[in-house]
């Protein structure tokens, strides 16, 4: 019998053996491709030598010092790389040790500044419906997730929400060539609505993974949104933890709106999984209010700036860069969707194929005509993913919610060494699986 609590206790779960660039081995030597990095973290493929010896060369000096009382020089060199790469302004960084932990102390950095700024009525942070920015209770109360919220409704604190950029259901009724960003105009409406006065910041992931399956913003979404929060004194918060370091083919995806948040949080991709780590990146204008004032901004995690965290993230960002990985996302990102375009894009269940880089959602759907989602007691991702990962591929299932209830979606997200070849194999796996599932629900 097993002591770990585990999430789902009637789930089988294979053993992990051993990984090796895309591909992960369990005990019994079954062999899966990794087609979505886990959950959209390991950027960079399995047991790569250098980010391994890395760790271990890290190891051999120090492994632990509390930064209340050291820093070390993988953090800052860490930041320094971050600091070279992030859109400009965002130099300096704060590090923790995962993505609610990053987002957390977004929250917290916002509503700091507005008192450090004299204006201490300023505390609430706007967020979109169909979002997640992570488990705890500050990340849960502004993300969108209805279902993960579900039981803790009572113990998170009320908020206005706005409309999600989901162009494929439109909450305005619009299409493409109507669009006029009428969801970037809702942040207007909640913000008036509250009163300028008291929100402090707006969070919003550039593009939404795990309760949307890569819904991406329509050209000018994020340009208004910026115009927005700088007309009504708001922080933007852009959650770039899925998003970041090269998943959408760029080292962040605000990089592609050419659009500067005041906050940046980051995790999965930062150290793509060889050590947890997170971190928040700061723009100069709200680091510079710290100084003014000590211990305004009370926060801190025992785990921050660990030493074995921030060498993983220094020896992958090398790696990255001197592999020209960002560039090879965007590149077999484009790939990978003509593929699964051309394999699966008429098929029944698939409603949309989207994303950008190597970040990649399908949306399934009863009705492909009316665009009507299955049951949610279906669970068509979760048929879908669990055929392909019978037939040795992994997939990230995510399930949103569409009108309150859960969507079904499958993220591919696979490592950026993954090969043309291996993404053929994936979507062809990916087809199989997809087969089983219309038959499992078919009959
Ligand atoms: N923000 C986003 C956009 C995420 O996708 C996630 C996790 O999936 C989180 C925050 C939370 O990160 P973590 O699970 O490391 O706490």
């Amino acid at each position: 019998m097993s002591h770990v609590f585990y999430r789902n206790p009637y789930k089988k779960y294979p053993v992990v053996a051993r990984g090796k660039g895309v591909y992960l081995y369990d005990r019994q030597g079954k062999r899966y491709l990794d087609g979505c990095g886990g959950a959209v973290v390991s950027a960079i493929g399995h047991h790569v030598p250098e980010v391994v010896e890395a760790i271990k060369a890290q190891l051999d000096s120090v492994e632990f010092a509390h930064t209340s009382q050291f820093t070390n020089d993988p953090q800052e060199e860490l930041a320094e790389l971050l600091a070279e790469r992030a859109p400009g302004g965002l130099d300096f960084t704060y590090f923790v040790s995962g993505g609610s932990e990053a987002v957390e102390s977004a929250l917290k950095m916002a509503r700091a500044y507005w008192v450090q700024m004299g204006r201490p009525e300023k505390w609430m942070v706007i967020g979109r419906e169909q979002s997640y920015h992570g488990n705890t209770l500050g990340a849960l109360a502004v993300g969108g997730n209805l279902w993960r919220r579900a039981i803790y409704e009572p113990m998170l604190y009320p908020r206005p929400r706005v409309a999600p950029c989901y162009c494929y259901r439109c909450p305005f009724g619009r299409h493409p060539e109507s669009c006029s960003l009428e969801c970037a105009d809702d942040l207007e409406r909640a913000i008036q609505e509250v009163g300028p006065e008291k929100v402090s910041a707006f969070i919003a992931e550039p593009i939404v993974g795990a309760t949307a399956g890569a819904l991406t913003p329509p050209a000018g979404y994020f340009q208004r949104i910026r115009e927005i929060c700088d007309r009504h004194d708001v922080l933007f918060i852009a959650d770039e933890v899925m998003t970041g370091l090269g998943r959408t083919g760029a080292w962040f995806a605000m990089k592609h709106w050419g659009v500067v948040p005041d906050l940046m949080c980051l995790a999965k991709g930062l150290a793509a999984g060889y050590v947890p780590v997170g971190a928040t990146m700061v723009h100069h204008r709200i680091n510079d209010t710290f100084h003014n004032r000590r211990n305004v901004f009370q926060h801190g995690h025992t785990y921050m700036g660990h030493p074995l965290a921030a060498a993983a993230g220094v020896a992958v960002i090398r790696y990255m860069s001197e592999h020209k990985l960002v560039d090879r996302s965007r590149k077999l990102g484009k790939y990978l969707r003509e593929q699964l375009q051309a394999a699966c894009g008429d098929h029944p269940h698939v409603g949309e194929i989207r994303g950008r880089g190597l970040f990649v959602g399908m949306e399934f759907v009863k009705d492909r005509e009316s665009r009507t989602p299955f049951e949610p007691e279906t669970g068509f991702h979760n048929l879908v993913g669990d055929a392909a990962f019978e037939l040795g591929l992994i997939l990230y299932p995510t399930g949103g919610t569409i009108d309150g209830r859960r969507g079904d979606h499958v993220l591919i997200a696979p490592p950026f060494i993954i090969t043309r070849s291996q993404i053929d194999r994936l979507v062809e796996i990916l087809g199989r699986a997809l087969e089983r599932a219309t038959k499992q629900v078919a009959g």
